[in-house]
């Protein structure tokens, strides 16, 4: 996992990073949203402007909570709760992440939050949540995020049990250019399921919770065999993996998002295990051939054998039923 720190702020036990500009290459995509870059003395620029010119946010100085109008909350997490925000200055809207510093010390998580900040911070793209910036104060970390004003992924699958065709392929496309991004980047995600994927304004994906839910799964699938569920052979067996277990997940969640629950979903643990160890696939007779053609491609016990990235954004499948809308300042840019 790419991780490059420079320095830390300390505060009581915790320390968090300050962030390194991350080397420009040809896949940043400009963003419609306005960009707060991260804080650090070389990363800051002394304004920052929106795509219409207004300026939005100062960087200059260190951001507290006095400078946000805090509004509705718009869920909890585990370690603190995340409410709709407003920048005082620019009007900006954004998700204000609130997490607790005794708690997060209290579970020994001060590294996976340093990673969130530093991975996240560093990723730009229309289908990854962004991670504008953080501050701190004595008793909390505050992080910045992009608001995703269609919420979690697995709330809409819940309510409506499976999607369609249409909406599936989108989200297949629209992950695999943003893996292809982060794997570029030596990023692995290693968690994508409903819980970690976020929707924008159009119903967009945005890939949340990097290098944080890795090791604090969510608690909100009751049972563990929802974690269970999208674990890819090699890391039950606890083989060395690489970025290919993105595309054991998206194998995963395809299958889900189109019959309404996982592949290998078993009514114990050790079953489940089992039938992963031995891809157990098995398919509902109306889930639709080219679908059923992807994800056996990508339910492969070998890690090599899953369809690459690329291909994935060319199936006949995804090809015949994506929708995919990129923002106008995306579609200018290519
Ligand atoms: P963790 O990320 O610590 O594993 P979690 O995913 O359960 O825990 P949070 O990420 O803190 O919790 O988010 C809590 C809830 O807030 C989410 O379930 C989601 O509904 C909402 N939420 C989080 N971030 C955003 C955002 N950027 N935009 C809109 N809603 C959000
Ligand atoms: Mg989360």
């Amino acid at each position: 996992m790419m991780q490059e720190t420079c320095g830390s702020l300390a505060s009581g036990n915790l320390q968090l990073p300050l962030l390194t500009p991350w080397p420009t290459d040809s896949l940043s995509f400009p963003h419609q949203a306005p960009s707060m870059e991260p804080a650090s003395p070389s990363a800051c620029t002394p304004t920052e402007k929106s795509t219409t010119g207004k300026k939005i946010i100062n960087n200059k100085r260190r951001l507290t909570i006095d400078d946000f109008e805090i509004g509705r909350p718009l869920g909890k997490g585990k370690f603190g709760n995340v409410y709709l925000a407003r920048l005082k200055e620019s009007h900006f809207i954004v998700a204000l992440k609130v997490l607790f510093k005794s708690q997060i010390e209290k579970e020994g998580l001060e590294h996976q939050l340093r990673r969130e900040i530093e991975i996240q911070a560093h990723l730009q793209h229309p289908n990854i949540l962004r991670l504008y910036n953080y501050f701190h104060d004595a008793r909390r970390v505050y992080l910045i995020l992009e608001y995703a004003p269609r919420g979690e992924l697995y709330k809409e699958l819940q309510k409506s049990h499976t999607l369609d065709e249409q909406h599936t392929a989108t989200i297949m496309e629209e992950l695999a250019d943003a893996l292809t991004y982060c794997h570029e980047k030596k990023v692995i995600h290693r968690d994508i399921k409903p819980e970690n994927l976020l929707l924008g304004f159009k119903g967009e994906v945005k890939i949340a919770d990097f290098g944080w839910s890795v090791h604090t799964p969510s608690l909100r699938r009751k049972t563990m065999c929802g974690t269970l569920d999208y674990l890819p052979p090699e890391m039950i067996e606890r083989r060395t993996y690489n970025e290919k277990v993105d595309l054991w997940c998206i194998g995963v969640l395809c299958y889900e998002l189109l019959v309404g629950y996982p592949p290998f979903e078993s009514p114990s643990h050790n079953e489940t295990y089992r039938r992963i160890l031995k891809v157990d696939l098995r398919f509902p007779p109306s889930l639709p051939l080219g679908a059923q053609d992807l994800v056996s491609k990508l339910l492969r016990y070998q890690p090599l054998e899953r369809l690459p990235l690329a291909q994935i954004m060319e199936h006949p499948w995804v090809r015949a039923h994506s929708r995919r809308v990129l923002p106008p300042s995306v579609q200018m840019a290519s």
